[in-house]
């Protein structure tokens, strides 16, 4: 099993806003071909869900309690090919509001 958080997010810069969930064997899940219910997950530092890699499939999972009606959030943590530039700072700026907000949907091991 492996977490979102260390499956990172990968992002195609080509196309803009599309991402793929990186699997931990280098595999990804392209996003645009078929689409799925993960596209309806926005980004928060303090998420209530995370995505569990297990086996050939990513299963979203509550890490919080969650009430009937709320939306749900997970940490993109997204990873860009190349050098991090301040336009790409600004594109994937976070306003989730949260107190540990680190002001970035990108995450992981990408130098901020
Ligand atoms: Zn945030």
């Amino acid at each position: 099993m492996t977490s979102w958080r260390r499956a990172a997010a990968r992002q195609l810069s080509e196309v803009g806003h599309t991402f793929v969930f990186g699997l931990s064997d280098g595999r990804v899940i392209d996003g645009r071909r078929g689409g799925n219910s993960a596209r309806f997950l926005n980004h928060a530092c303090a998420p209530n869900c995370e995505a569990i890699e297990t086996g050939n499939r990513v299963f979203i999972h509550a890490i919080t309690d969650i009430e009937r009606g709320k939306e749900l959030f997970i940490d993109y943590g997204l990873a860009v090919d190349g050098e991090i530039t301040d336009d790409i700072r600004e594109q994937y700026a976070c306003h989730c509001g949260a107190p540990a907000c680190r002001q970035s949907m990108l995450g992981g091991s990408t130098p901020l």
